[in-house]
Parts: C-alpha cells; sequence; structure tokens
C-alpha cells in the first residue's frame, strides 16, 4: 500500500450492507493480501451517530486504514420522505468516523459518495471537479449535502489540494501537515447506482433493480402486472457491487489522492428505467403485462459521469455485462428470498 512497515488492518463500515458484503465476498475469495487484515463491522458493533461508541470501535480495532461506507441509504422515494434524516444521521456519521480515524493514527480513509450529490444543472458528463458546483437535485439534497460534506472534510487532511491553495483558509500548515508530514489520504470514490446481492430489496424504501426484481417476484406469484414507477425514460448508469468492490481495492491499496474518483461503466453503457425493467423482466422470465404509473416521481433524469479518470488509471478492468449481472442479482434473491432485506 506504499507504506512502510506493519500490520495492514483494515476496518469495513458499513459491511453488512450491499457494498460490504461484495468486499468480504471478493476478499473471501482471494483478493486479500497476506498482511491484511479485515474486520467488517455493522451498526450492531457500534452506532456510529453516536461518537462515544464510534471512538470505542476505533481504540479496538485500531485501524490503519478503514473503508467507510456506513449511511443511511435508500432510493428515490425514501429520499424524498426523509430528507432532514438523511442529513443528520449521514453528517453525524461522517464526522464521528473521520474525526475518530484521524485520532487513532488510521493512515487511509476511502469514504464512499455518488453521482446522485453532484449539482442537478450541469453540463454532462459529470466529472470529479464538479461536485459543488450547485445545488443537487431537490429529491434528496439531504443525502446529497451530507455527502459533499466528506469532500470538504477529506481536504481539511489533505489540504495541499484545497482549491490548489495550500489550505483551506486559517489552516494553513496545520490541516496540511496531516498530509505532507504524515502521510495520511483521506480520499473518497464516487459510484454510480449500484445493484447486487444483499441489496435493500424493500419496494418502498430501496433503489430501482432491487425493486423491480422484488416487484416481478410478487408479480409472478400473484399473477398481476409489473408496475414500473415514473414514465421509464430517466437515465442511469448501474454498476455491479462486485465490480465496485474490485475497483475499492484498488482505490485503497493504489490510489493516491486526494480528490475523488467517479467508478463507473462507460456512458455508453448508461440504460433508461425501461430498459433496465425488460432487463428483470427478461432475467426472471416474467411474461405478464408491465405497466408504467406515471403519477409517480421521476427523480433526477440522468446524471450521466465519465469514468475518464478511473479509465486513465485502469483502461483494461473489466466490468461485468448488465444483463449478466442483473441475471446473478435475480437469481441470489429467489435463492435467498427468507434471508433477503425485503
Ligand atoms: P446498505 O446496503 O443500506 O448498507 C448500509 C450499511 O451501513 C449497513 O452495513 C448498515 O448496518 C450500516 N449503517 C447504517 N447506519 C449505521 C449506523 N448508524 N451505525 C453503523 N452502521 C450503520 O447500503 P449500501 O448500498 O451498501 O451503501 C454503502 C455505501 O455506498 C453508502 O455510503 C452509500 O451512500 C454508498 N452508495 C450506494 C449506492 C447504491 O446505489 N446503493 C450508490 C452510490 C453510493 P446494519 O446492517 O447494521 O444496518
Ligand atoms: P436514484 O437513481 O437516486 O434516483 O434512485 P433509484 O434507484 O430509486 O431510481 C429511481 C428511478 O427509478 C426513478 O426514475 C423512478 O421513477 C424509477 N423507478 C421505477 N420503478 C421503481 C421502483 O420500483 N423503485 C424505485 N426506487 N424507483 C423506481
Amino acid at each position: 500500500m506504499g507504506e512502510p512497515e506493519g500490520p495492514t488492518r483494515i476496518l469495513v463500515t458499513g459491511g453488512s450492507g450491499l457494498v460490504g458484503r461484495a468486499i468480504q465476498k471478493v476478499v473471501a475469495e482471494g483478493a486479500g493480501l497476506p498482511g491484511e487484515e479485515w474486520v467488517f463491522v455493522s451498526s450492531k458493533d457500534a452506532d456510529l451517530t453516536d461518537v462515544a461508541q464510534t471512538r470505542a470501535l476505533f481504540e479496538k480495532v485500531q485501524p490503519t486504514h478503514v473503508i467507510h461506507l456506513a449511511a443511511m441509504v435508500g432510493g428515490l422515494f425514501r429520499n424524498i420522505k426523509y430528507n432532514l434524516d438523511f442529513w443528520r444521521r449521514n453528517m453525524h456519521i461522517n464526522d464521528n468516523v473521520l474525526h475518530t480515524a484521524f485520532e487513532v493514527g488510521t493512515r487511509k480513509v476511502v469514504s464512499c459518495l455518488s453521482t446522485c450529490i453532484f449539482p442537478d444543472k450541469t453540463t454532462y458528463p459529470i466529472d470529479e471537479t464538479m461536485i459543488h458546483n450547485g445545488p443537487p437535485h431537490s429529491s434528496n439534497f439531504g443525502y446529497s449535502y451530507a455527502k459533499r460534506m466528506i469532500d470538504v472534510q477529506n481536504r481539511f487532511w489533505g489540504a495541499s489540494h484545497w482549491g490548489g491553495h495550500s489550505g483551506p483558509p486559517g489552516l494553513d500548515g496545520q490541516a496540511g501537515a496531516y498530509f505532507q508530514q504524515h502521510g495520511r489520504t483521506f480520499t473518497a470514490v464516487i459510484p454510480t447506482n449500484v445493484f447486487g446481492p444483499y441489496d435493500n430489496f424493500n419496494i418502498e424504501d430501496g433503489h430501482v433493480l432491487p425493486g423491480l426484481i422484488h416487484k416481478v417476484h410478487l408479480a409472478k406469484s400473484s399473477g398481476s402486472a409489473l408496475t414500473v414507477w415514473g414514465t421509464g425514460t430517466p437515465r442511469r448508469q448501474f454498476i455491479y457491487s462486485l465490480d465496485l468492490a474490485r475497483l475499492f481495492l484498488w482505490v485503497l491499496r493504489e490510489y493516491s489522492e486526494v480528490e475523488p474518483i467517479i467508478l463507473s461503466v462507460g456512458e455508453e453503457d448508461e440504460v433508461s428505467i425501461r430498459e433496465a425493467a425488460e432487463a428483470v423482466v427478461d432475467a426472471m422470465d416474467f411474461h405478464g403485462e408491465v405497466i408504467f404509473d406515471t403519477s409517480k416521481s421521476d427523480g433526477q433524469f440522468k446524471k450521466t459521469a465519465s469514468n475518464g479518470k478511473l479509465r486513465a488509471h485502469l483502461p483494461d478492468f473489466q466490468f461485468t455485462p448488465f444483463k449478466q449481472a442483473v441475471k446473478e442479482t435475480c437469481n441470489w434473491f429467489a435463492e435467498n428470498y427468507e434471508q433477503a432485506r425485503k
């Protein structure tokens, strides 16, 4: 990892969620390196909105590295309902995790932003330099602003990256020192819409693909129609959780910038919600009627992101084809129906 010596102890917050489970799987399948100790935690180990519980966890684990995934997460409709909770809970979690990691001497933290935090009014494709260029979409402004503050806070650890200046106002020579003298790198990745095994398949709260998979399952068992919410015209770039997990390991080990990096399939792989629904319908062999409920919100029309920076680093990385990844996720849901979050 570019650091001189000593054991590498990697704490993964949010280790029980969609992305955390995918990282567990790729590590268990051989992506872990000798000398690495991986510790995956959930809210049962510590409620990270609570500073005392966060400190107790970090003092016990003493992580040299942190992958910070823990967050209040949800699809469009949960965001619309609970904007305030998304803001407050995620602000508390993020400040507790980042500051406690600093206090216990963690060398590197990789946090997780999202392409839905970018400005709503923007040019396309969106890139890493555009995070703070304007207000996010109103449907998820609580979640978005809390995520954006991770990027702000990261720049205090790596103050030499602050807008090309030596550091945030008033902190020259202090915050910068954490990065320059101690090699602290607090950075973040920016994934697009993630899906895969262990997703939240709750129809009201979850994201579009797990929601549609659950709905098709119910439509098949009751012989009813599939209702897709909205017009089906919005566009999304989907990333399979296992591909994201592999990219996370690369960022942890190789990526040395404080500036975040977008982890996404290419612009040409963006699909409409209608196409995403068709992929689920095909994968689950559903032959019933498909209805679009246009009384439901479409949310942000698109958030097309450039993966140019990722491709400059990893030109040969192979993403799992979308239809194959959807099929694997549908199979996982069918095989794990009882235990799946729904
Ligand atoms: P998820 O499946 O809902 O998992 C959330 C994780 O956070 C769980 O492990 C949960 O623990 C933990 N957590 C929630 N509140 C906590 C608290 N107060 N204290 C401690 N742990 C807490 O979410 P995900 O989809 O894997 O998301 C992981 C990261 O990726 C998040 O930062 C999210 O914002 C980001 N992201 C997700 C997507 C997406 O499409 N899903 C897209 C872009 C970015 P329990 O299991 O104990 O509840
Ligand atoms: P977003 O990408 O952050 O907007 O979040 P979602 O993953 O929730 O995707 C929302 C988009 O999918 C909107 O255009 C919705 O209208 C559409 N959509 C269609 N059916 C569903 C569904 O069953 N659940 C969800 N969450 N969204 C759906």
